[in-house]
């Protein structure tokens, strides 16, 4: 099984796309302010709700059931959407998922697709292999439009445009849509989108969605979003494929009741989303005639396989946890080198990678625990890092650095003499560096800790000096 995710094999490790992007300060100021005008919004509708943390458990608790019987569920919405007229097909991997979309292109002699909220697609790398098939995909979703246009990568979960300000958007549209002129109010610019993806809709014979949610009871694929322009891109060409992950499994339609509930207040800070589509199967002269969908596994079971992450999956990509993460407030989602990127990145794309590509993600995280105190679902992210850091130590990949710091810790700390020896060195060795009781600058490799952080000096006496003296006066 050959698992990808986006481009993150190829992607350089963490620290190295950090420290670029880091130096962009525009690139920091459009995501810092777009992440806190989300956190303002859900801040707001979350607060109006007395019965938040109830909601959140009974999220988790549904989610937790579900993977725990996801063989049952997935054959039920397999019955389901069959008897409802549409087909299912069982992807085990990325290029899998993707040879059956190419397939149903081709065996409709088409040349074009309309896309919409398929991050799941991002995932598999679909737009690549479509045009190296010589297909054209359209994205229809405004921000995942401005991506594609400016030949760029998306650095948020829902709103994949983030780092990008109206003028920059304004700019791009003008060069790709090839217009004269253009304002930079945002009317201005979602008239502009309007114009160039209404034509498609109506022309385009197949459309490509993801999903929210597959409820297993009834076989129905649901979208949720805020433009209409899915709505669009699932009921007017005549064959729909929908693209789902094998963790976007329900068990029930009423199991919706709590999740559209949590999803829109999490991920923009509405209390509803305005369009929320739903479709099961196809029904005569109404919507499209022919309906797959494609569930996808690509590295899924492997983390369901494992119960200290498992709950990785429960995840409803609300990008709550990235609007909060100080680490991705300064960075931005390119420097997870993932479509998944922030907290949840740093969990999901080493786990399905299997480690492989990935084991600096676990460590772009300061272990704050934000992320677990915002996500709807209450996944415990910080204590998966931590899960995910023991298997980077135990793989042998843990840095140079780092493993060698440990190493000398255990030497001293093994060991009540070596530990008296090794304070008495350090409080011998750290004068030089001491101004005005701290520590700003320290050579060498210790260099990096000292670059953005004062450091303490070694107490005077240590605590098992304190005490021993304190019995010494005592007598
Ligand atoms: S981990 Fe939680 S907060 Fe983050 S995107 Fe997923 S559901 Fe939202």
């Amino acid at each position: 099984m050959s698992v990808h995710v986006g481009e993150a094999a190829q992607a350089p490790d963490f620290p190295s796309a950090a420290q670029k992007l880091v130096a962009n300060t525009q690139l920091r100021h459009n995501v810092r302010h777009a992440t806190d005008v989300i956190r303002r919004k859900r801040a707001r509708v979350v607060d109006e709700m007395s019965d938040w943390q109830q909601l959140r458990e009974a999220g988790q608790r549904i989610k937790d059931h579900t993977l725990r019987h996801l063989d049952h569920y997935l054959l039920q919405f397999e019955e389901a959407c069959t008897r409802a007229g549409g087909k299912v097909h069982w992807a085990r991997d990325a290029d899998a998922a993707n040879c059956i979309v190419i397939d149903l292109i081709r065996s409709h002699h088409q040349t074009e697709v309309i896309k919409v909220k398929t991050m799941t697609s991002d995932e598999t790398g679909l737009n690549k292999v479509l045009h190296h098939a010589g297909v054209t995909p359209y994205e229809t979703d405004l921000a995942d439009l401005i991506v594609q246009l400016g030949e760029d990568k998306p650095s948020h979960i829902v709103v994949p445009a983030l780092h990008r300000n109206k003028m920059e958007i304004r700019q791009i549209f003008l060069e790709k849509m090839n217009l004269q002129e253009l304002g930079d109010r945002p009317e201005d610019l979602t008239a502009a989108a309007r114009n160039y993806l209404r034509e498609k809709f109506l022309r385009v014979k197949i459309g490509i969605s993801g999903a929210n949610f597959a409820v297993a009871e009834t076989g129905s694929v649901c979208v949720v979003e805020s433009e209409g322009n899915g709505r669009m891109c699932v009921s007017l060409p005549q064959v729909l494929i929908s693209l789902v992950g094998i963790e976007k499994i329900v068990p029930t339609f009423q199991d919706l009741e709590v999740f559209l509930q949590l999803l829109p207040r999490s991920a923009t800070g509405e209390r509803m989303n305005p369009y929320n589509s739903f479709w099961t199967g196809i029904a005569s002269g109404d919507g499209p005639q022919e309906f797959h969908v494609i569930l996808l596994d690509n590295g899924r079971t492997q983390v369901l396989a494992d119960e200290e992450s498992r709950e990785t999956l429960d995840c409803i990509r609300c990008g709550a946890c990235l609007n909060v993460c100080p680490v991705y407030r300064q960075t931005g989602g390119h420097a997870y080198g993932s479509v998944y990127g922030g907290p949840i990145g740093a969990i999901l794309t080493p786990q399905l990678q299997s480690m492989e590509h990935s084991q600096s993600l676990p460590y772009a995280s300061s272990l704050c625990g934000a992320c677990y105190e915002v996500c709807p679902v209450k996944i415990n992210i910080p204590e998966i890092l931590i899960h995910l850091r023991g298997k980077v130590v135990e793989n042998g990949d843990a840095p140079f650095t780092e493993r060698m710091a440990m190493k000398a810790a255990a030497f001293f700390l093994e060991s009540g003499d070596r530990l008296a020896t090794g304070q008495k060195l350090a409080r011998i060795g750290q004068l030089p560096f001491v101004h005005d009781g701290t520590i700003s600058r320290l050579p060498g490799l210790l260099g990096g800790w000292t670059a953005v952080r004062d450091l303490s000096p070694v107490p005077k006496q240590s605590f098992r000096e304190w005490w021993a003296k304190r019995d010494q006066e005592k007598r």
